[in-house]
Order: C-alpha cells, then sequence, then structure tokens
C-alpha cells in the first residue's frame, strides 16, 4: 500500500504531520518530485482552464502519482480554522479549490482510492476524530491511530515552531536543506506556500533574491508576536473569510513593520479568487510603511519579464 501525497497545494504547511502519522503506522508514503516543465505541462492540459495555476500544477502531480505507483491518495478535506487572534474573526476557511478537492477528484479519477480525513484546526490544534476513524483502513486499531495522530500532532507544532524561532522556511526543513543567505539585509517575499516554495511556478524568486544578496522573509517565518501585533494594525475588515488571505495580511503588515526588512514582494497567481480585495484591505496600507511590489504568476510568465522587474525593485530598495 502507498500513500500518494502529491507536492503541491496544502504540502508546504502539513507534510510533516501528514508523513508522521502514516510513518507511524507503517504506511509507505510516495510524493511527487518538484515541479518541472513535464508536471506542469500535465497539470496545464488535465485541469480546468479557468483554474489558477497553482490548482493547475496540483493536477500535474497528481497525475504524476496515479503514473508512479500510488494506490491510495490523501486528498485532506479542509474545513473550519479557527483562531486564537479573536480581531480576525473566530472562524475562516481555505479557498474552495481545497474544501472540495477530495470530492472534485473523485469525480474526476473514479478508478483511484482516495481517503478524505478531515483538517480542522483551532490554532495549530489539529481535530482528531476523522484521522482516528482510519483504524480500520489500516489494519490498526484505535489506540495505535490515536497514538500515531499524537505524534503527528507534535510535529506538526514542533514544524510551526521550528519555522518561526529559526527563521526557517518549510522547504528547508522538509527536505533538510538550507536554502537561505546569512546576509543581514532582508526582503520578504508573501505569498500562497504552494507558489512561494514551488520554485518552478515562481520561477525561483526566493533564489533570485538570495542571490541577489538578501536574506528572504516568507510568511510561515511571522511570528506569533508578529502576528498579534499586526492584526491590531489591519485598519479595515480585520475579519476576512479565508484563512490564507488572513495569514497573508499578517504577514504583509508584520513585515512591514519590520525594521530589517528593506522591501516587500507580495506574489500572488493571476486569478486568485480570494485575494482580489488585497490592494484594498491591506497593501495600500503597507505602501505607506515599505517598499512593495506585487508579481503576479500565471503559466505564461517568463524569466525576462520577471528578471526585469526584480532588478528595478532593487534599485529602488538603494
Ligand atoms: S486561494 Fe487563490 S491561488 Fe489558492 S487555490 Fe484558491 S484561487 Fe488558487
Amino acid at each position: 500500500m502507498k500513500i500518494g501525497i502529491p507536492r503541491a497545494g496544502l504540502y508546504y504547511l502539513y507534510f510533516p504531520f501528514w508523513k508522521k502519522f502514516f510513518d507511524e503506522l507503517g504506511v509507505e508514503v510516495v510524493v511527487s518530485p518538484k515541479t518541472d516543465k513535464q508536471i506542469m505541462d500535465i497539470g496545464l492540459s488535465t485541469a480546468n482552464g479557468e483554474a489558477c495555476l497553482p490548482i493547475k500544477i496540483f493536477y500535474g502531480h497528481v497525475n504524476w502519482l496515479r503514473a508512479n505507483g500510488a494506490n491510495i491518495f490523501l486528498f485532506p478535506q479542509m474545513d473550519i480554522m479557527t483562531n486564537s487572534l479573536k480581531k480576525l474573526g473566530e472562524k475562516s476557511f481555505f479557498c474552495p479549490y481545497f474544501v472540495g478537492m477530495s470530492d472534485v477528484m473523485r469525480a474526476e479519477y473514479p478508478e483511484i482510492e482516495i481517503i478524505s480525513p478531515k483538517m480542522a484546526m483551532d490554532d495549530k490544534t489539529i481535530d482528531p476524530e476523522s484521522w482516528l476513524e482510519l483504524a480500520d483502513k489500516f489494519g490498526k486499531n484505535k489506540a495505535e491511530v490515536k497514538s500515531a495522530f499524537e505524534k503527528a500532532q507534535a510535529e506538526h507544532v514542533s514544524f510551526i515552531a521550528r519555522m518561526q524561532a529559526e527563521q526557517l522556511m518549510p522547504v528547508e526543513i522538509i527536505d533538510g536543506i538550507k536554502i537561505n543567505s546569512s546576509s543581514k539585509d532582508k526582503i520578504a517575499i508573501i505569498g500562497h506556500p504552494y507558489l512561494t516554495y514551488d520554485f518552478h511556478a515562481s520561477l525561483n524568486i526566493i533564489g533570485k533574491m538570495i542571490k541577489n544578496g538578501y536574506f528572504v522573509r516568507t510568511m510561515e517565518m511571522i511570528t506569533e508576536s508578529e502576528k498579534a501585533e499586526a492584526v491590531e494594525s489591519l485598519f479595515l475588515q480585520p475579519h476576512n473569510h479565508w484563512f490564507l488571505t488572513n495569514e497573508e495580511r499578517m504577514a504583509l503588515m508584520a513585515v512591514a513593520k519590520d525594521k530589517d526588512v528593506k522591501g516587500i514582494i507580495y506574489l500572488t497567481p493571476f486569478n486568485c479568487g480570494p485575494d482580489f480585495l488585497m490592494e484594498t484591505f491591506v497593501l495600500k496600507d503597507v505602501r505607506k510603511l515599505k517598499p512593495i511590489t506585487t508579481i503576479s504568476i500565471d503559466e505564461a510568465s517568463g524569466e525576462a519579464g520577471l528578471a526585469t522587474r526584480i532588478e528595478a525593485f532593487i534599485d529602488v530598495l538603494k
């Protein structure tokens, strides 16, 4: 039995939890490789043309796994997120693409077996109920699955704590590699993790900024205290329905207030629905505090255009 997990979508937020859970149960996990031209092309040819680029890429990874031996797929059912920062509102949600992903995949690929336990979170605590229901599926008793879940939950908390305390990107912890520089000059790249850390789709904007001599801060490195302070500065409609949009808004405001950050790149998929009001709800305020540029990425984005944008932005920062 091999559980297929696409290296796409919410992989860079929750893979350590998922991996630990299945490792503890003795179930093999197969992960698709990093996005490359072939995976991207498969995604572009199989996903609905109106979907955003990250969803098209997700299809590319699913099809790689279908062709490479995964026989059960993990497509978690993304559910309610509650937040202790009450000013953000009690509940927020992932984009409908992720909420509906398991059902869409069942309809797209009826021949594949799918498990879709619920990812509902109260801050960093994941609701165990639907994970414990997987006991029979893997031939384990409730106590064994409960133990696996608790270890996975602890792994998730530790993953978040390390990103914040050690200023590491999720990709650095998951892949066990050092990417960032040790420069004192910092720049922030804030965006959805499935674009920020997909170095093919994002045209490796992180690597380009590191090569230009910057230490890069990303959304997952923002500390709890920075978030708590930032949320007080979200002047207009602190609550937003969308979980990742709220995370981006707090991160943007936090790095705007970080005196070591010279400038901010807001990285966004071209036709993202939930992010369409970012200008109104945060960017106009951030712009008063710090230089910021928005880079919108789609499948037609090219190296030459991005290099020109980056050079122009770095000139502004000097
Ligand atoms: S939040 Fe935006 S980028 Fe993310 S899946 Fe939804 S539409 Fe795509």
